[in-house]
């Protein structure tokens, strides 16, 4: 079955005009159903005929949302996404002054291993396709009145977006085109676990996103043990890429930091951080960890968190604490999927 949110609105009308016996003024109208995350029996504007013609060869929606929770604390809520082929993903909606951010997935189930996250517990699954990452934001959307609800995108959900290259550009360009939902790239981050080739990659198509490095320990070895991708490319190296992703793009580099008990919260940690960072344009976000059951580990105290953030102060470190969202949600990634997946197999 083709997935018709996966195409532009060009790719659309080709396809559509070349397949179907129909004007290119109907692509248009189809693409605006798409855009509205319309089912075909929606589009009420096309014959009957050619609505069950398209049903036998291809799908309007990508992503339902299936279950959502939503924090008593902070209204942030937490969707989960069913995609065709049953598999299940999470995002997050998080409300700021600013407008509404989405955490969107770019992979179900992940396979970079990162011994703090829910997300990679079961492997990787599958790629999702640019269409299946656009039809979790055009689900959301359709929640809100009007086109704009959904006003910033963080490609921060379950998944390493750089290893899935090539639909995560293209749904870049998607939710950023003007036919569509028209979201500006500037408005958009993208969080890598720091696959090199492909951060350079990326600055190399001078594709304004902003760029999110997790970095959690800036030593080598001690970042092995928690984040293997470290054995393929060193923390060195991956500063490095942002650096040239920065002389590529003009956007500043945020750094993620999650704060783990005991591992990477001492003074000596804030000073390597400093180090490795100094003469580079850097945003630093301090989180503590969400603890996930799984994992046996802990997020650093109130107290070890504050004193963090002031050591980085004092070393000249540009650093803010993320506010923690839809903690009684179970906001970090892959939690809610996991819950989901538990409850179907005791089922
Ligand atoms: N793979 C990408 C994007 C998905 S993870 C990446 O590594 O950046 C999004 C962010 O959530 C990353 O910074 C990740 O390290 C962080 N994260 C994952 N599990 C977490 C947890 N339990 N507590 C706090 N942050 C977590």
């Amino acid at each position: 079955m083709i997935l018709l949110q996966d195409m532009t609105q060009t790719e659309l009308t080709d396809y559509i005009t070349a397949n179907f016996d129909v004007k290119p003024y109907v692509a248009k109208q189809i693409f605006g159903w798409l855009v509205k995350n319309a089912d075909f029996d929606d589009m009420n504007n096309l014959p009957k005929s050619l609505r069950e013609q398209l049903k036998l060869q291809c799908v309007a929606v990508s992503a339902k949302i299936v279950r959502t929770l939503t924090s008593k604390l902070d209204g942030t809520q937490k969707f989960l996404f069913e995609l065709n082929d049953g598999n299940v993903v999470e995002g997050v909606l998080m409300n700021y002054k600013y407008g509404n951010t989405l955490c969107v997935s770019s992979q179900v189930g992940c396979r970079m291993g990162c011994k703090f996250c829910a997300s990679t517990l079961g492997g990787l699954v599958r790629n999702l396709s640019a269409g299946e990452m656009l039809g979790q934001v055009l689900a959301v959307n359709a929640l809100g009145s009007g086109k704009r609800y959904v006003t910033n995108i963080v490609l921060m959900g379950s998944g390493e977006p750089l290893d899935n290259f090539d639909n995560v550009v293209k749904f870049l360009r998607l939710v950023s085109s003007p036919e569509g939902i028209n979201i500006s790239l500037r408005n958009v981050s993208l969080s890598t676990c720091g696959i090199v080739p492909n951060i350079r990659k990326l600055a190399d198509m001078k594709l304004p996103v902003n760029l999110t490095l997790s970095l959690h320990n800036a030593d080598n070895e001690q970042r092995k043990e928690i984040m293997p991708i470290t054995k393929a490319y060193s923390v060195e190296d991956a500063v490095e890429a942002c650096r040239y992703f920065f002389e590529k793009t003009g956007r500043r580099i945020n750094i993620e930091y999650t704060l783990i008990d005991g591992q990477n919260d001492s003074y000596s940690h804030a000073l390597k951080l400093a180090s490795m960072l100094r003469g580079i344009s850097v945003h630093v976000n301090i989180i503590a960890l969400n603890p996930v059951m799984e994992t046996g580990l802990k997020g650093t105290s109130e107290r070890c968190l504050k004193q963090f953030l002031q050591y980085l102060e004092k070393l000249g470190v540009s650093a803010t604490r993320r506010r923690t969202m839809g903690q009684d949600i179970e906001g970090a990634c892959g939690q809610l999927r996991r819950r989901y997946l538990e409850g179907n197999n005791g089922n």
